[in-house]
């Protein structure tokens, strides 16, 4: 997918995501926990496409004040590991496992 974009799409695609982030970091600091909760969810990896966001950014909110924005980053962290996994089962196996494989993991988190 992104090996057939242009070398300026993809430096528009990177400008574009790099404001996204900016956005959110800024909201960081809002007063308000459900901005911050918010915030927290744009910085997954899944959402920025680059996985320094959730070092950087989700982990130290699992220190905020609030019980919602601590439970957000959690989740995020909890999402994007399986996300990790789901990466390791592509690499290792053929696509045929690797269905039944998410099919598994997306039951385990009902
Ligand atoms: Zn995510």
């Amino acid at each position: 997918m992104a090996g057939r974009l242009s070398r300026r799409a993809l430096a528009r695609q990177a400008m574009h995501i790099q404001a996204q982030v900016d956005c959110a970091v800024s909201n960081l600091d809002s007063p308000d926990e459900q901005v911050r909760a918010d915030a927290v969810r744009q910085l997954c990896p899944c959402r920025t496409h680059v996985d320094w966001t959730l070092e950087r950014y989700v982990l130290p909110m699992l220190h905020d004040p609030s019980p919602v924005v601590r439970r957000t980053a959690n989740f995020v962290l909890t999402e994007e590991l399986d996300h990790e996994l789901v990466r390791e089962a592509q690499a290792a196996h053929p696509r045929e496992r690797l269905r039944h494989f998410v099919w598994n993991i997306s039951a385990r988190a009902r």
